[in-house]
C-alpha cells in the first residue's frame, strides 16, 4: 500500500486514540489487552516515548504484523478494507509526506466521555452513562474534565490533520470540553487543515456553536449510527424515539445541503437484530435521499452476532437478503456463517440470544417477539 512495506501503518506514528476512559492506543482497533496500559490522565508524553511504541514502530519498519493489529490482518485476510488501509487511502497525500519523527499526532480518535442518553443493545456501560445508570455497574467516565489533562491532549494534537470523535453523544447539551477543543483550533487557524469526522446515536441535533465552529473547517462528515426504522430502531436505541430522530435526520441532511464542507453518512451494525431488514432499510435510504449505509458486524456483544441464529431462522435471513437488488446486502450472509467466534464460544448461541434478550426485554417493558416476529421460528 506504501513504499514503506505492505504491511506498514503510519497510525503507529502519528495516530492516537483516547478511549472513554482516556486508554491510549494507537487506533481504536488496535488490541487493549495486547499492550501495557497507558492513560491520558499520566501524560500523553509517557505513551509516546514508551519503550512499548518505539517497539511497534520497529515491527512496522521491519514490514512485520504486529498482534495488537489482529483486527486490521482479519479484515485483509477476509478480503476487508482495514482501518489501516482506510487511513492510508483517505489521508494519502499527508501521509506520504509525513516525517516520521515529526512530533505531535496526526490522526487523532477521541472520546471525550461516556455521557451518553441511549443504552443501545449492543452498546454497554464502557461507553453510555444511560448502560451504567440501568445496569447500576461500571462508571461515569469524564476524563476530559480535568484542565491539566485536557491541556496536555490538545498540545499533543494541535496540529492533528483527522480528528474522529466518537461518544458517548458528542453532541449533548452542557458538555463544553468538546466545543472548547474545537475553538482551540479555530483560534490557532488549524481548523482550515483539519478534518472532522463523528459518530452520534442521531437524537440530538448540535447546536449552534458546533454548526458556527464547523465553518471553519476543512471538512465535517458526520455518521449517524442508524440501521433500522420506526418500533426495530426504538428497540435497538433504547430509550430513542424515532419520530424525534427522523427529524433530527431531516435537519442533518438540510445543514448538509446548506454547508459545501459538510457531509452525512449512515453506519448500519449488522447484529442478529438488524440483518433481516438490511435490505428494506437501505431502499429507505434511497427514498429518503441518504447515502447507502456502510455496514459493519457488531463486534463486542458476540452473543448479538448475526451467527447466533438457528438454522431455520438463518435459512430465512438469507432468502430475504438475496430477495434485494443491492450486492452489498447480499455479501452479508456471510456474516450468518463465518463468525467462527461466536459460535464456538455459544455452541447453542441462539438459547444464549434468547436469554440475553429476555433479561433485557423484562427491565424494558420490551417483547422481542411483537417487535421483530420474522426471528422468531
Ligand atoms: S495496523 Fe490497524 S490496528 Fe494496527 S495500528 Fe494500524 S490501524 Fe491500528
Amino acid at each position: 500500500m506504501t513504499e514503506r512495506g505492505d504491511n506498514f501503518c503510519y497510525n503507529a506514528f502519528t495516530g492516537l486514540d483516547v478511549n472513554q476512559r482516556g486508554s491510549l492506543r494507537p487506533c481504536c482497533k488496535f488490541d487493549l489487552q495486547s499492550m501495557p496500559a497507558f492513560n491520558i490522565s499520566d501524560g500523553v508524553g509517557k505513551y509516546t516515548n514508551s519503550k512499548f511504541i518505539k517497539r511497534l514502530q520497529k515491527q512496522f519498519l521491519d514490514n512485520k504484523r504486529p498482534d495488537g493489529c489482529s483486527r486490521c490482518w482479519d479484515d485483509e485476510d477476509a478480503g476487508l478494507e482495514s482501518k489501516r488501509q482506510i487511513d492510508y487511502n483517505n489521508n494519502k497525500d499527508f501521509l506520504d509526506a509525513l516525517e516520521l519523527s515529526k512530533e505531535g499526532y496526526s490522526i487523532v480518535g477521541i472520546a471525550f466521555n461516556n455521557l451518553c442518553n441511549l443504552a443501545c443493545r449492543i452498546c454497554g456501560p464502557w461507553a453510555s452513562s444511560t448502560w451504567v445508570a440501568e445496569e447500576r455497574k461500571g462508571a461515569i467516565l469524564n476524563w476530559s474534565s480535568n484542565e491539566q489533562t485536557f491541556v496536555d491532549l490538545y498540545e499533543n494534537t494541535k496540529d492533528a490533520k483527522l480528528l474522529e470523535i466518537v461518544g458517548g453523544e458528542p453532541f449533548l447539551k452542557n458538555f463544553d470540553e468538546h466545543k472548547e477543543y474545537l475553538k482551540l483550533f479555530v483560534e490557532s487557524g488549524q481548523a482550515k487543515d483539519t478534518h472532522i469526522h463523528y459518530v452520534t446515536n442521531g437524537t440530538v441535533f448540535p447546536d449552534e456553536t458546533f454548526t458556527n465552529l464547523w465553518k471553519e473547517f476543512e471538512h465535517v462528515d458526520i455518521t449517524l449510527s442508524i440501521d433500522d426504522t420506526g418500533k426495530r430502531f426504538e428497540y435497538n436505541r433504547y430509550p430513542a424515539n424515532w419520530e424525534e430522530v427522523y427529524s433530527n435526520i431531516k435537519q442533518f441532511q438540510k445543514l448538509s445541503s446548506e454547508e459545501q464542507n459538510i457531509e452525512i453518512s449512515l453506519s448500519f451494525t449488522v447484529s442478529a437484530f438488524t440483518i433481516y431488514y438490511a435490505g428494506d432499510f437501505v431502499d429507505w435510504c434511497k427514498a429518503e435521499g441518504l447515502p447507502q449505509p456502510w455496514f459493519g458486524v457488531v463486534s463486542l456483544r458476540d452473543y448479538y452476532h448475526p451467527s447466533v441464529h438457528n438454522d431455520t431462522i438463518k435459512q430465512k435471513i438469507e432468502d430475504k437478503l438475496m430477495l434485494s437488488d443491492n450486492v452489498d446486502v447480499h455479501k452479508l450472509k456471510d456474516f450468518l456463517y463465518k463468525d467462527k467466534s461466536a459460535m464456538d464460544i455459544f455452541n447453542n448461541g441462539d438459547s444464549l440470544f434468547k436469554g440475553y434478550i429476555d433479561r433485557l426485554d423484562k427491565k424494558r417493558g420490551q417483547l422481542f417477539s411483537e417487535t421483530f416476529p420474522e426471528l422468531v421460528a
